[in-house]
């Protein structure tokens, strides 16, 4: 085993391995996991009753979570040296472990350079001086701008896959008629697009030579004074992903996958994105696909039973589809800058962008989070909704193959909503609900699963 400078492996439980690319997750497992930044802790607290409850009425005893805290954002700042915001042994851990467990984190968004890690104030040197203090909450954890933390552990661990699953839970506000025809699962690439990180500013000299390069030797017409991103999609980034999305499917009997891009506007990355799923599909799944041309041409439009089918379409028609005809879509695999903004308006429609979860996963590990961020303006105030996580813990049951303390929790949430007994962001926009805290909704969870299991011994 590693050893750790800061990071305390617990003398109990046992590492999960990975045996001929299969996990193997021993009775009490080490999962690493950290709380967060801003509201972070008060979610996981929450959550984290909810997973041990869910998993004591499953299996009496017989299963447990080690839980093993390791460092990222503000509680790496308190505990590595200055301006570590992601030490090295946080991903060590995470390879290690195989499955880890995460809340938000903070992420500079302007052009300031330094970022306030408790409340997400940036701001800019002080009199050429680094700032003692935030000017916004007077916190002493202020540290120079980096680049998003999320992003870090997505491409450091080779995280590849953003996996959210979208549907709507019974009693939950929503902006659609039938919202109940909602039950898709996105596969988002996570490494690469125009999240590679690849960008000249404008007015620097390495923006100047890409832009002689791309003008005087290949010929292109842009205005001199642009910024430069570039946009990388690889085959071998696009064929892991469609491969997971379709082994996915295989697996929980989805009927369809469907590839979305943006091909008709971006040829050679998001078509070729269309054009290696297409093939990953029809070489490495053949006997379990039918394509839609096939369904058309050999089949007279009807599936035959026990196959997917696999379909593409352009992104922006996605976002049409899924409002008008969301049930005819069940597995969704996307380029990463799409799969961010279909995750976020799928589950906006269900009314769930408080309680949407996600994982990020990769050959080697798996990171479960909540796919909001800090909401810093409520940190420590016991108030935010937890569901996000708990659900991201839920996904994270059903990797470890406990399903049966996965659907305890996912019923007694049900419960909890449809008795509108909900967190301020659900309770102002219901008739006749109760208020709850964070901790009392993850305890109102909690009782419910407890009663469930009452009632079946
Ligand atoms: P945010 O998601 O933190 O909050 C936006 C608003 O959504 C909040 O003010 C609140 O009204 C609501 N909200 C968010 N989570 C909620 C919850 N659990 N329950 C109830 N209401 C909730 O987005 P933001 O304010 O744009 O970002 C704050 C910080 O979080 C920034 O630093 C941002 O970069 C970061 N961020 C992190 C992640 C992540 O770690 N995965 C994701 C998005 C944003």
């Amino acid at each position: 085993m590693t050893s750790y400078k800061k990071i305390q492996v617990p003398q109990e439980g046992q590492k999960i391995e990975l045996k001929n690319g299969k996990l193997s997750v021993p009775d009490f497992p080490i999962i690493p996991f950290f709380a967060g930044d801003g509201t972070g802790p008060d979610i996981w607290r929450a959550t984290r009753h909810v997973l041990d409850q869910a998993i004591k009425t499953a299996y009496s005893g017989k299963k447990k979570i080690v839980w093993m805290e390791i460092y990222a954002g503000l509680s790496a700042l308190k505990n590595y040296d200055k301006d570590t915001v992601l030490p090295q042994e946080t991903l060590d851990a995470i390879n290690e472990f195989r499955v880890a467990i995460k809340g938000p984190l903070t992420t500079p968004v302007g052009g300031h350079k330094f970022v306030c890690l408790v409340c997400s104030a940036e701001q800019n040197e002080d009199n050429g001086r680094r700032p003692e203090k935030c000017v916004k909450c007077g916190s002493e954890w202020l540290t120079p701008r980096f680049r998003s933390v999320n992003v870090q552990l997505r491409q450091k661990l080779d995280l590849y896959a953003c996996v959210r699953p979208v549907r709507w839970f019974k009693g939950v506000p929503c902006p659609v008629k039938e919202p109940e025809k909602f039950n898709i699962v996105i596969f988002r690439e996570n490494t690469e697009d125009v999240y590679a990180g690849i960008e000249f500013e404008n007015g620097t000299p390495e923006q100047k030579k890409v832009y002689d390069f791309l003008t005087k030797e290949m010929g292109k017409k842009f205005n001199p004074d642009s910024g430069i991103g570039i946009k990388p999609i690889s085959k071998t980034g696009s064929q892991r992903l469609i491969r997971m999305a379709i082994q996915y499917a295989i697996d929980h009997q989805k009927p369809s996958v469907t590839i979305v891009h943006k091909g008709n506007i971006q040829k050679f990355t998001e078509g070729a994105f269309r054009d290696w799923g297409y093939e990953v599909a029809k070489t490495e799944f053949r006997d379990k696909i039918v394509t839609e041309a096939e369904l058309w041409d050999k089949h007279n439009g009807k599936l035959p039973a026990g196959k997917i089918l696999i379909k593409d379409r352009i992104a922006d028609q996605t976002f049409q589809q899924l409002l008008l005809r969301p049930d005819e879509y069940s597995v969704l695999a996307t380029p990463n800058l799409n799969g961010d903004y279909i995750s976020d308006a799928a589950a906006a429609q269900v009314g769930g962008l408080g309680i949407a979860p996600g994982a990020n996963i990769g050959d080697k590990a798996a990171l479960f989070e909540a796919t909001h961020g800090t909401a810093p303006k409520y940190t420590d105030k016991d108030m935010v909704n937890p569901g996000s996580l708990i659900l991201s813990g839920v996904m994270m049951l059903e990797h470890l193959g406990w399903q049966e303390a996965a659907n305890l929790i996912v019923s007694a949430l049900e419960q909890t909503i449809q008795d509108k007994t909900v967190t301020y962001d659900l309770e102002r926009q219901m008739t006749g609900a109760k208020k709850l805290k964070t901790s009392e909704f993850g305890e109102a969870i909690a009782r419910h699963m407890g009663k469930a299991a009452s009632v079946a011994a």
